[in-house]
């Protein structure tokens, strides 16, 4: 059995098609590319005795759930839309959460994370077993034009002057496999790097980059193992800094602030700690609370409150001095 490996193209739009039926859950992840959809990748897996018990909503909400897992590495950061034949599901995300189960919660929260755009597709019209059965066409995208770059390779200045000055690097004119188009590349480390003249750089780093968005020092690693210009390093890192689609999607640090420390108070009222719980159930229209705590005595109070205004808050704060 061979393995068939695809990625999406950098910009391509990605549409997740999902089904599920009382025995096991599939999807297709298709890409647009010249305005035609074409099946990128399958996914497909048993559901569980447990899992066969759910009703059709839940199963058809488990097989995007598991879908969007299964394919998060290549879904991150990126728009796309998810197709289901379940009708009801479409309207997931508007429904009030009082009406979902921890579970449903769960699922939604998790497929929340990627979009909340669900559309329903006939069954008619459900291309997945369509795209099964043409999976011959797939092909590996190659957005990399090696022809241009032999073209330009000659005529960059960089190049010359790189290949003349340097003696840590060895480059060889070697040809591009199945094709009659020979490149410049260097074979000091024992792979085999082609030099990148400046108007393809950032179109390698994007098609390498935009395939799972990983970090500045994977993203370094995946093109400096591949390819080879003067100061790509620092080129592909700033580059990786400043993708959007990784800001959108990535929390970068999380602030950790240290522990505090607050002196005892000596006498009552000296330090009060104070809070605002709510909304809650209304009661006599009053759906806030403000609740008080004395330091040093530990003396608590609750004061309902109609709205949480700044002025309100001080207004009945200082009626308790009072
Ligand atoms: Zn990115």
């Amino acid at each position: 059995m061979s393995t068939l490996l695809v990625y999406p193209l950098p910009d391509a739009r990605l549409s997740l098609t999902c089904d599920a039926s009382d025995r096991a859950l599939g999807s297709v992840l298709s890409q647009e590319e010249n305005g035609e959809w074409k099946p990128l990748a399958f996914f497909s897996r048993k559901l569980t005795p447990a899992e066969q018990r759910y009703s059709v909503y839940d199963r058809e909400l488990l097989a995007v759930y598991a879908s969007v897992r299964h394919f998060s590495y290549m879904l991150e950061g990126r728009n796309f839309t998810i197709y289901i034949d379940n009708k009801p599901l479409i309207y997931a995300f508007t429904q009030k959460h009082e009406k979902c189960s921890p579970r449903q919660i769960r699922h939604l929260d998790w497929i929340g994370q990627f979009l909340t755009d669900i559309r329903h597709i006939s069954g008619s019209l459900n291309v997945v077993a369509d795209n099964l059965s043409r999976i011959s066409e797939i092909e590996m995208p190659s957005p990399i034009d090696y022809k241009e770059f032999a073209k330009v390779q000659l005529s960059d200045e960089e190049f010359q002057l790189l290949k003349s000055c340097t003696n840590s690097l060895k480059f060889q004119l070697l040809k591009v496999p199945g094709m009659d188009t020979e490149l410049f590349c260097d074979v000091s480390n024992g792979r085999c790097r082609p030099f990148v003249p400046k108007e393809s750089r950032r179109r390698i780093f994007e098609t390498l980059h935009n395939l799972s968005h990983p970090g500045v020092k994977a993203t370094v690693k995946l093109v400096g193992d591949r390819f080879l210009w003067q100061g790509y390093k620092k080129q592909v890192a700033e580059w990786t800094r400043c993708c959007v689609p990784c800001q959108r999607g990535k929390i970068q640090r999380h602030t950790v602030s240290p522990l505090g420390t607050y002196p005892v108070p000596r006498h009552r009222f000296e330090h009060v700690n104070i809070d605002l719980v709510g909304p809650l159930p209304p009661s006599r229209s009053y759906t806030y609370a403000l609740t008080c705590v004395d330091r040093f005595s530990c003396w608590p109070k609750a004061i309902p409150l109609k709205d949480i205004k700044a002025e309100t808050c001080i207004r009945v704060l200082c009626q308790l001095d009072s």
